[in-house]
């Protein structure tokens, strides 16, 4: 299948909206569905929004963007669409791809990223069993981290990272663990390891993970490369990779409410997650725009600093998959996200 792109000048990008269906809750509620989605197509059925308490009547919006995906879709069917064709990208011309899930908690963001890991693992050793039987030896490293309220922490060994830029502008994560992975299940047991850390956090810290934004790195390498460890590995490592697939399911996109929460906490991780989203939209932006030659906006956040290297190589690419609640009582967020991710196209 092949997958079709929104040329962006040195970065090809490719936007997805996904729609999950409506939940019990939702309609014990007796809440209603709003959306269709009708690829390429999405529709936002007339509807209410509360607005600071006044209700609002919303016209009917469509957006088209690169492939929308209904709640009928399948993990397996995104994921042939979405990220499986990056899987080639990085094997065979030792790309940067780097799938994002963006939207409102609730919306199925890791739901759809839990789906792409699975079958990404899959294929992943079905490629590096390819090469191995074409008499080329290759390794995969993986990296696990969440970037939460401005601070970086590993997701494989619980520990607090710092972020450095050197004057050369090259960005590295301190001590940042990298682990080879041999097979697919032991690659599915260790992302399934990070992801349970991260639903740790999130009840013991008042769901931290719709605060935080939690990065999977999957890197190329040719056997016996990369014999390093901690902060030589993380220096070493954007030259050293022959190909690298991120996976990035991104915090919560709704934080009107948070802005004005009188818990000051809140507050801040709030502005913090607004930040980095609008960042985000920023450089793609500016990638398009520009290219490489331009000042692309990287230092505005933590998470656009540690995908620059991803995202100013020559070969890049990315996918953004914007997940959104079929419901009305979702609107006002859904329509922000549509909007997003109509901006990046
Ligand atoms: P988010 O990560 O955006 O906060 P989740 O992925 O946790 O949202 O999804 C919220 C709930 O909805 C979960 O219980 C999840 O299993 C369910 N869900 C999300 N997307 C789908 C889908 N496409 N099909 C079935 N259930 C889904
Ligand atoms: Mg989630």
């Amino acid at each position: 299948q092949e997958l079709s792109h929104t040329s962006k000048g040195e970065m090809k990008i490719t936007i997805c909206v996904r729609k999950r269906p409506v939940n019990k809750r939702e309609i014990r509620n007796k809440d209603y569905d709003c959306i269709t989605c009708w690829h390429p197509k999405v529709i936002i059925h007339d509807c209410k929004l509360k607005v600071d308490g006044i209700t609002k009547y919303l016209d009917s919006n469509a957006f088209a963007f690169d492939h929308s995906f209904d709640e009928n879709t399948s993990n397996t069917t995104v994921y042939k669409y979405t990220a499986q064709p990056l899987i080639q990208f990085v094997f065979n011309e030792g790309g940067r791809a780097t799938v994002f899930a963006y939207g409102q908690t609730g919306s199925g963001k890791t739901f759809t990223m839990e789906g792409i890991q699975a079958q990404a693992a899959k294929d992943l050793f079905v490629e590096l069993d390819k090469w191995q039987q074409h008499g080329t030896s290759l390794e995969l490293w993986m990296s696990f981290f969440e970037i939460y309220g401005g601070q970086c922490q590993d997701l494989l060994r619980q520990k607090r990272l710092t972020i450095r830029e050197d004057g050369n502008g090259e960005v590295q994560i301190v001590d940042l663990d990298e682990v080879k992975i041999h097979s697919e299940a032991e690659l599915l047991q260790t992302m399934q390891r990070g992801n349970a850390l991260r639903t740790t956090h999130a009840t013991e810290m008042n769901d931290q993970s719709s605060r935080s934004h939690s990065i999977c790195q999957l890197h190329i390498r040719e056997a016996g490369s990369m014999k390093l460890h901690g902060a030589l590995l993380c220096l070493l490592s954007s030259n050293a990779a022959l190909g690298k697939l991120s996976l990035i399911d991104l915090a919560g996109s709704e934080r009107g409410a948070d802005t004005k929460s009188h818990n000051r906490q809140r507050r801040m991780e709030s502005s913090e997650i607004n930040k980095s989203l609008l960042a985000l939209k920023e450089c793609f932006r500016a990638l398009d725009s520009g290219g490489r030659g331009a000042h692309i906006p990287f230092r505005a956040s933590k998470l656009t600093q540690v995908l620059k290297d991803s995202f100013v190589n020559a070969k890049a690419r990315t996918v953004m998959i914007a997940a959104v609640s079929p419901c009305a009582s979702s609107a006002d967020h859904t329509i922000n996200t549509l909007r997003y991710a109509d901006r990046v196209k």
